[in-house]
């Protein structure tokens, strides 16, 4: 099947007589004949369900459909893209354990990296996306367990050079952890690129509609944990609190990964969607395919709207010819980067507060890439703390507009942006 064809079709394959849609089973509990039968499944000798906070079938019809679309061998649901970043890199590192991560990524992730994982005893070096080799090299140290970071990323639009990444992080004898939320399967699948474990905030693109907070983990069950043995003992040593059951022996190198953070995380932290969730995140993954060509085609126009414009200073968009990451987006992403524009309105902060004031349109929010355009001047709103100094040091510049295009029709959201830079003095 081809992609937009797995949109529609992967996942679930209902049975004679069965629903059309998937199922919402919309219940904590699964019942059993015996307790011998619910022994095996607590067992992981059987698989079925028993207790939706490890695991429920709505859930997993959306998970396998998300993992068909990414070319992976396992997935599971969260319930948010922020426990799904800390699922993934939980699941491999310790206390003690130390991580390599690239320093453009989401604002919410730098701060689960650099401050709470931290007081878990997991320590981190940040690498710029755009290092030479031998600088993240540098970064590497003994107890280093994996490398992270995002395809596009979040506000900054930096594009990451996957398969580099990849082999520097194979050379070390670790995986490659890459958030795709941006670029989304429909774009981008970074496991064809090396990549080992993919993950996503759900609630962007592939929700799409503002409806749902969600996220999910992909493995792409190629990294061999036991080639690795002493660097992974979580998976290739006897889990205690399963039985002694070795993950990677147990369940292979495409679904050792999955099921230790199922068994283990979702057990022990309880991040689980809700079915009802799962359910409108898959009619949001109907459409994503759809979705992302006009999202892209919107974020392209509006791109080079803004470039021809006297009243913009700059403008940042992987997409658009000239670009610093364009040739990294041809290669990574031919047909198409996102719908996120980001640029700055000469005259400073204040010029942007102007021109934020008279947008009509695109709606001022936290949000970015759903279906309805909107718009934040992070000086103003989640950078509000800081000074222009401060803002210029952490790389998000005072007068910075990060716009994200919805599904409308391009001449209006062009009309939009065209009518408030006209207020801008
Ligand atoms: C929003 C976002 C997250 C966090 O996801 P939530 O669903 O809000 O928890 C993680 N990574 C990226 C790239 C994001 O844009």
């Amino acid at each position: 099947m081809k992609i937009e064809t797995k949109c529609i079709e992967a996942g679930y394959t209902p049975k004679n007589g069965e629903s059309r849609m998937i199922p919402i089973i919309q219940s904590t509990t699964f019942k059993y004949d015996t307790s011998e039968d619910m022994g095996k499944l607590f067992d992981l000798e059987a698989s079925g369900y028993f207790y939706t906070r490890l695991q429920n079938p709505t859930n997993d019809f959306v998970a396998a459909k998300i993992c068909a679309l990414e070319g992976g061998s396992a997935g599971m649901l969260t319930s948010s893209g922020q426990a799904a970043n800390f699922y993934a890199i939980f699941n491999i590192c310790n206390a003690g354990d130390h991580l390599v991560a690239s320093a453009a990524i989401y604002g919410g992730t730098f701060n689960l990296i650099n401050v709470t994982m931290r007081k878990m005893g997991i320590d981190v070096s940040w690498v710029e996306p755009d290092a030479t080799d031998e600088e993240i090299e540098k970064a590497f140290k003994p107890n280093t367990k994996l490398v992270f970071g995002e395809t596009i990323s979040n506000p900054s639009l930096k594009v990451f050079d996957i398969e580099r990444f990849a082999n520097i992080a194979h050379k070390h004898g670790v995986p490659l952890i890459v958030d795709n939320t941006f670029a989304t399967p429909i774009n981008c699948r970074p496991i064809e690129f090396g990549c080992d474990i993919v993950t996503h905030s759900t609630t962007k693109y592939m929700d799409g509609h503002d409806a749902t907070v969600g996220g999910c983990i992909i493995d792409g069950g190629k990294f061999d944990w036991m080639a690795h043995k002493d660097k992974f003992p979580g998976l290739t040593t006897p889990d205690a609190s399963y039985h002694g059951i070795t993950y990677a022996e147990k369940f292979g190198i495409g679904g050792a990964f999955i099921t230790k953070a199922t068994a283990q995380l979702q057990r022990d932290f309880g991040s689980v969607p809700s079915p009802m969730n799962s359910y409108l995140l898959n009619l949001g993954l109907e459409s994503l395919a759809l979705r992302m060509k006009k999202h892209c085609e919107n974020g392209l126009a509006v791109a080079e709207f803004l470039s021809k414009h006297p009243k913009v200073a700059w403008v940042s968009y992987p997409g658009l010819k000239g670009d610093k990451y364009y040739e990294l987006a041809k290669k990574y992403m031919p047909n198409g980067t996102c719908g996120v524009v980001a640029f700055g309105v000469k005259g400073g902060r204040k010029a942007a507060e102007e021109f934020m004031k008279h947008l009509n349109l695109a709606i001022i929010a936290t949000h970015v890439a759903d279906a309805h355009s909107c718009v934040l001047h992070p000086a103003s709103a989640t950078h509000r703390q800081l000074t222009d100094e401060e803002l210029v040091a952490c790389g998000v510049l005072p007068e910075s507009i990060r716009f994200s295009c919805g599904i409308e029709n391009t001449d209006d959201i062009i009309d939009d942006i065209k009518n408030a830079l006209e207020f801008v003095k």
